[in-house]
């Protein structure tokens, strides 16, 4: 079936579980975008899959493959206010990031210490806050 022909490769396996992962996000939001984007990813993959020119397909892959070590196979960090943390540093951990009430300033505080009293560096107001 597959002679001849492209076949898949990481990039079409990775576009393959996207649009699994929008079917199944469909079922339960009920957004159109969500199932044409999912078709959409499928009609790549099929149309790379059975491609004749494997140079631009590899070429594809290699870009994708790029990126992907580029993330270091890591998703980027959903934890709140950590737009400035460098993805993936471990001094990040055991760390958390608020927001002081009174100035707004990011501070990062250890976790785990239960209700503390937080000195604010930046506008020298005390705060509690439980960690
Ligand atoms: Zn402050």
């Amino acid at each position: 079936m597959f002679n001849g022909r492209y076949g898949m490769d990481e990039l079409n396996r990775f576009m393959l579980i996207l649009s699994a992962i929008l079917f199944v996000l469909n079922i339960f939001v009920r957004v159109r975008f969500l199932w044409v984007a999912a078709v959409i990813l499928l009609i790549l993959v099929y149309s790379r899959a059975f491609s004749r020119f494997f140079d631009k397909r590899r070429a594809e892959n290699m870009k994708f493959l790029e990126m992907k070590g580029s993330f270091g196979g890591k998703k980027p960090g959903a934890g709140a206010g950590g737009g400035f943390k460098k993805p993936g540093a471990a001094k990040n951990d055991g760390k958390r990031v608020l927001i002081c009430p009174y100035c707004k300033e990011k501070l990062r505080v250890p976790v785990g210490a239960g209700t503390i009293k937080i000195n604010c560096p930046h506008c020298h107001r005390q705060f509690e806050e439980n960690v």
